[in-house]
């Protein structure tokens, strides 16, 4: 996959590398995943043929260069695949997420050389990774994680518990974010990969979800958990400023997730509002449904073109934090609004299971809560603003 880059935002004035990423997502979306999106979302459970063609199509590793394996594209790409995938299923969505804009960040930015060339070329190809921050009493205020690392000559000790681990249950590969040196408090915060095939390690509950059902989110456990030293990623007390790079940029991706899941649920209400009668008109002709119309398909395209800001921002090495933290929140808030307005213009239909608006507004919940909620993204952006 050719690398292009856009100094533009608008959809329509991407590159052609990036349209033709986009478009075959899109197309992948609707004619592979769309028609198993009830039943996984019913059985909480990712499809793992739709997991394999993941890897197939070059989702996985999107802006990966080519010489560890991956497509070689740009990061804006790999927002495009995200955005395109939830439109049709945002539990999809968050798996290629998490794969390309924090777990092949983390380690393309920060690992070795024998690092990427050794992990990257399973990632990208048929290994899936995910990323273990936060624990039971360290959410928002994530460096306050109490697993530890021990140092030994020629290993390290791993011991805690993590928690609402996305990607657990498949994941090859965990980055595991633990204190090596306790007493320094966040300084002493390292990152870690750790093999799901490691003894020490053992995936924990699988959380019953309201939204976002077939991606797996579950607890994991390290109990004397023994990795060798080449498997720490980074420095000793570099985890806290990897924690913060990889999420700034995962950020954008949350907000392009929140961006195709609105766009979904915009799309299932003008086909179905064109369609339902009352009154003997089409209720498209009522002038207070056509402005709610127009009122989402604005929000919508301000969110995704806050998402597009920041990505292209992040893609031409420029300061990007504040417009990540706002695209975010803003998508967020947009992806709730949208869905919650769709299923009021598809009336008792929007309520039940047979249409796809039910699913989108229990999915939009989560873009508020994970890598950071709203109050997080709202103190950032004040931050920034004051500074
Ligand atoms: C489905 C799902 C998937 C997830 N995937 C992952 C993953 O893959 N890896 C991972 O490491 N984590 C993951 N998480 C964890 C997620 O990042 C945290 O849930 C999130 O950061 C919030 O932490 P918390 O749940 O402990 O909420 P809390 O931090 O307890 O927050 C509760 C409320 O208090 C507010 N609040 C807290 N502190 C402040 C403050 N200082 N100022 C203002 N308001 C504040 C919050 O905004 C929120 O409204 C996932 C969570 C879910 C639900």
């Amino acid at each position: 996959m050719p690398t292009s880059s856009s100094h533009i935002t608008h959809p329509d004035l991407l590159g052609s590398d990036e349209k033709l990423l986009r478009d075959s997502a899109k197309d992948f979306a609707r004619q592979i995943i769309a028609p198993k999106v009830a039943q996984m979302d019913s059985n909480a459970q990712l499809d793992e043929h739709i997991l394999q063609d993941l890897f197939e199509m070059g989702f996985m590793g999107i802006d990966i260069p080519v010489e560890y394996g991956g497509a070689g594209g740009n990061f804006m790409m790999s927002i495009l695949a995200i955005e395109q995938i939830s439109q049709v299923d945002p539990a999809v969505g968050v798996v290629v997420d998490v794969q390309n804009t924090l777990v092949n960040d983390a380690i393309h930015s920060y690992g070795t050389e024998d690092q990427k060339n050794y992990y990257l070329p399973q990632l990208c190809a048929n290994s899936l990774g995910a990323y273990a921050l936060s624990e039971a009493q360290a959410g928002s205020d994530a460096f306050a994680l109490s697993t530890t690392a021990q140092e030994f000559d020629d290993h390290f000790v791993l011991n805690g518990s993590k928690l609402w681990i996305t990607n657990a249950l498949e994941a090859t590969y965990f980055i595991v974010f633990a204190n090596a040196e306790p007493t320094e408090g966040y300084k002493g915060i390292t990152a870690f990969i750790v093999e799901r095939d490691n003894p020490g390690l053992s995936i924990g509950k699988k959380e019953n979800k309201l939204g976002i059902r077939a991606s797996s989110t579950c607890e994991i456990h390290l109990e004397d958990c023994i990795i060798p030293k080449d498997a720490l990623l980074g420095a000793i007390g570099q985890g806290y400023q990897i924690a913060i790079n990889t999420l700034n940029v995962g950020r954008i991706g949350i907000g392009a997730q929140m961006v195709g899941l609105a766009q979904g649920a915009f799309d299932a209400t003008l086909a179905y509002i064109e369609e339902r009668k009352q009154f003997g008109r089409a209720i498209s002709d009522f002038q207070a449904v056509r402005f709610e119309l127009a009122r989402m398909a604005t929000e919508i395209e301000t969110a995704r073109l806050l998402v597009y800001s920041a990505a292209n921002l992040k893609s031409h090495n420029k300061p990007f934090l504040k417009q990540a933290a706002m695209a975010k929140f803003h998508a967020s808030e947009v992806a709730e609004r949208v869905s919650s307005k769709a299923i009021d213009l598809f009336g008792g239909n929007g309520y039940i299971k047979d249409y796809p608006v039910e699913k989108f507004f229990r999915d939009a919940k989560i873009g508020k809560i994970y890598e950071g909620t709203t109050n997080m993204q709202l103190s950032t952006i004040a931050k920034l603003l004051l500074r």
